[in-house]
């Protein structure tokens, strides 16, 4: 059935089109191992996709997740197939400037696979923000605002380490919202370790907590009430369903944050009608993508949801494509997450990314406003045996 495909001749009749689609797996080492309740990562896979235009104009996206598979359905390994074998024949010969009619045409064929559609996704804006010599930003109706807060993680898994490494980013100026990954470690254990956080950084840094569903109602009752005592701001996804989200609302003097459960903008739009959160993370890649992220924004608004710029510890492709997407947000009350280039040892941009101030800031050149360094990334390209190990646990 499938035919070969004859580029057509360019003139200036003819948009440019797909011609050519490259995918890469690049796996590269974490300053620490980052422990979750999902999993611990010592390194991170970055599944990076490269789209050639037939104006010699090309894109680059990228799709990670949080260990392999411990964080949903799609695995770098797996956006790399999806792409491989079953966008590219959908995408080959199509007009590489109707980005939107692209992804819609991709939809029709693909269902599910929201990371591999953000990566291709983020890949088709930068090839044509490039073309057009605008910022991603630009091409998604304009940017508000140029530097993005960013919120670091503690999850080393060790208090006082944890406390040293918040001293330090506060000496940097590099952040002073923190994160810290619980639910691993028993209720009693995890709370101690949040109050002796807060109590050693007082009013220089905000102290929340991401559960990622690690508790069960009974326990989010008595651990909400107990972070709320230690002074976290912000309790991230304490369970895992929408239901259970929507009881807890309202019985804790501290706001309760969706992660996992917002897949897109239907799950929005089912969580904004339960009441089932007092702020949104929004994710390009749980989205489904750059414009799929400002539509779950958009309901948030809508529904007098807070937003706050989620992470899947993407690399500087991913980060910088949800960077040019949060920057056009009306309302991003709790700032981001976008530290994900920072937990890795290795730079694979020709120019690192701007982290200073507590802020990062959004590149402004054409396309995403990156360049990868090619020569650096081959040395990371796996070519048979995975060079970095995540351990479930
Ligand atoms: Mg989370």
């Amino acid at each position: 059935m499938s035919k070969a495909f004859t580029p057509p001749t360019q003139t200036a009749d003819f948009a440019p089109v797909v011609e050519r689609i490259e995918t890469w797996l690049v796996d590269l080492p974490t300053i620490r191992p980052h422990k979750l309740s999902v999993a611990t990562m010592d390194g991170q896979t970055l599944m990076l996709v490269k789209i050639h235009c037939s104006d010699g104009i090309f894109g680059i996206g990228e799709g990670t997740t949080i260990g392999g598979l411990a964080y949903g359905g799609e695995s770098p390994e797996s956006m790399k197939l999806a792409i491989d074998t079953h966008f590219a024949p959908v995408m080959i010969g199509q007009d590489a400037t109707r980005v939107q009619a692209l992804t819609a045409r991709i939809g029709k064929m693909v269902k599910e696979n929201r990371f591999a559609k953000s990566a291709v996704e983020t890949a088709l804006l930068d090839a044509h923000g490039k073309r057009l010599g605008l910022p991603v930003s630009e091409l998604l109706g304009g940017r508000r605002r140029d530097r993005l807060p960013v919120a670091w993680t503690l999850a080393s898994g060790d208090t006082a380490r944890d406390i040293a490494e918040a001293e330090a980013m506060l000496d940097l100026r590099r952040h002073r919202i923190f994160k810290l990954k619980i639910g691993a470690r028993s209720l009693r254990e995890d709370i101690a370790h949040v109050a002796a956080i807060k109590r050693a950084l007082g009013d220089r840094g905000a102290v929340r907590v991401d559960v990622n569903m690690a508790w069960s109602e009974t326990e989010a009752a008595h651990g909400m009430a107990a972070l709320a005592d230690a002074g976290c701001e912000l309790v991230e996804q304490p369970v895992a369903a929408a239901s259970a989200l929507a009881r807890l609302m309202r019985r804790f003097p501290v706001p309760l944050m969706a992660d996992e459960s917002l897949t897109g903008p239907e799950s929005a739009f089912e969580l904004a009608k339960v009441g089932g959160a007092d702020v949104f993370a929004v994710k390009i890649e749980q989205s489904g993508g750059l414009f799929n992220a400002q539509r779950v924004a958009a309901i948030a608004d809508a529904a007098g949801i807070g937003l706050y710029g989620g992470t899947m510890l993407e690399g500087a492709f991913g980060t910088i494509a949800s960077a040019h997407v949060f920057a056009t947000f009306a309302n991003l009350q709790w700032g981001t997450e976008l530290f994900g280039p920072l937990l890795l040892t290795e730079e694979i941009l020709r120019q690192p990314l701007d982290y200073h101030d507590f802020e990062l800031t959004v590149p402004n050149g054409p396309g995403l406003g990156i360049e990868l360094d090619d020569d650096r990334v081959a040395f990371f390209i796996r070519d048979g045996l995975r060079k970095t190990i995540s351990i479930a646990g």
